[in-house]
């Protein structure tokens, strides 16, 4: 398996559960997330429920109840609460990349899984039957049954060279919140001008007992824009974010220098072959596209079920692949589509987009059956992926029930 991310750490978890010998090759050193926050979506927590591990991840996570976005004069852009979900008392989990990491890793490691650290994979080769993985030092992995691709969306695994990066990519930042602090809990919310510009704010928990709670902070921002962004005093950006949303002067008062923040880029790509000989691709090595409807740790969280499932289900290593991407494939292509039509709407310099996404999109997103699917869309359950699998929701009430009190406060903060 190559790549100690949500779909490396939970296929793992999942495969040596069912008596599989199972080794991570990681390039890092110490395994380790890299960015800010993310979101959990009913459809992930459904896989976590399976494991064992929803009550744990949800601890170290924030409730979030909707996702509230408002443009530069006040109108609001998206609403979308999970209640129109129809699933009583369902929510999105906020969380930081690294507790998610941590409840998966620990899980690894009491498992007893070896995990074989600063080992860079640049491909791999079959042979007698089986498939081993080449590194960056030119030494090689032992000859496995099966090589699992979860090295994100730069696999580098017989993939060729890379493609698919968006224009747009984020600044992020994890910025530690008192309770006195003037923000929604239980929100994700966002401000735009236009689509060129946004900045939002995601409770995401706090990473250990006693810790203090965050919030992922991110201002969009162009590729080719970043250089110029880190010559430029960051008093300049932080009056730019102040005009668009005054409200999170607290936060900007709590970043000092330009190495608080990390940006991040990403890629829309869907990889041509998601299984070959002794190979299977999940995660973002298989599809990757913008974070924007929140949804690409929990699809790596399905595929690693999926490809577990299809090991057990199928009577050779050839057939439970093919039953993985079958059973993952629509799913996975409706996804990318939807988010390749979404992304222009939040990120993009068109004029268009922002104006369907005000004018029509949202008003209409609050009727009836288009509120349902919008909901079901932003929960990462459109198009049935649980029933396929076999999975079903978490029981949401012992979820909030096992999570801190929060002070929770439905209010946004006005723009
Ligand atoms: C800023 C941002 C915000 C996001 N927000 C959300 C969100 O709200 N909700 C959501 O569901 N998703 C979100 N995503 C997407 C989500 O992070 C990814 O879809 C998810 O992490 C994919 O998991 P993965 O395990 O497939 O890949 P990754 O998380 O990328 O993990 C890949 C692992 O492989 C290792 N690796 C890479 N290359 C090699 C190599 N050559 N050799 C060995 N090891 C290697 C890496 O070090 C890493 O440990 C966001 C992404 C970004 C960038």
């Amino acid at each position: 398996m190559a790549g100690c991310g949500p779909a490396g750490l939970t296929a793992a978890l999942l495969l040596r559960r069912d008596g599989h010998r199972v080794t991570l090759y990681e390039r890092f050193e110490t395994p380790r997330p890299l960015g800010s926050g993310l979101m959990l979506q009913p459809s992930g927590m459904a896989v976590l429920d399976r494991m064992g591990l929803a009550e744990t991840v949800a601890r170290r996570g924030a409730r979030i109840d909707a996702l509230l976005g408002i443009e530069e004069h006040g109108r609001i852009a998206l609403e979308a609460p999970y209640a129109r979900l129809g699933v009583p008392d369902a929510f999105g989990i906020g969380i930081h990349r690294a507790s998610l990491f941590g409840v998966l890793y620990e899980a690894v490691l009491s498992q007893g899984i070896e995990v074989r650290t600063g080992h860079e994979v640049t491909t791999s080769r079959t042979s007698d039957g089986g498939r081993y993985l080449v590194f960056s030092d030119h030494t090689h992995s032992y000859t496995h049954d099966l090589i699992v691709d979860a090295s994100g969306w730069a696999s580098r695994i017989d993939e060729g060279e890379q493609r698919g990066l968006l224009p747009f990519g984020a600044l992020w930042a994890s910025i530690p919140i008192t309770p006195d602090d003037p923000h929604a809990r239980n929100l994700l919310e966002q401000r735009y001008r236009r689509a060129a510009q946004m900045v939002g704010v995601l409770p995401i928990g706090s990473r250990s007992e006693g810790a203090p709670q965050e919030v992922a902070f991110f201002w969009s921002l162009r590729r080719v824009d970043h250089e110029q962004w880190h010559k430029t005093p960051l008093g300049v950006w932080k009056d730019e974010v102040r005009k668009l949303w005054p409200q999170v002067d607290f936060l900007l008062d709590r970043l000092t220098s330009h190495d608080d923040l990390t940006f991040a880029r990403y890629a829309h790509r869907t990889s041509r072959k998601a299984h070959g000989n002794r190979l299977v691709r999940i995660g973002d090595a298989w599809h990757s596209a913008s974070p924007q409807l929140g949804q690409g740790a929990n699809m790596a969280l399905l595929d690693a079920w999926a490809l577990a499932a299809g090991l057990r289900e199928g009577r050779s290593v050839a057939e439970g692949i093919r039953l993985t991407t079958r059973w993952r494939r629509e799913h996975v292509a409706l996804y990318q589509f939807v988010t390749a039509a979404f992304t222009p709407m939040f990120q993009s310099d068109l004029a268009l987009w922002p104006l369907l996404r005000d004018r029509m999109m949202a008003p209409l997103s609050r009727f009836g059956p288009v509120a349902r699917i919008q909901a079901q869309l932003m929960s990462g359950l459109f198009g049935w992926p649980l029933q396929t699998l076999g999975l079903d929701l978490p029981d949401y009430s012992a979820l909030a029930a096992a999570m801190a009190p929060r002070a929770p406060s439905s209010t946004p903060s006005k723009c």
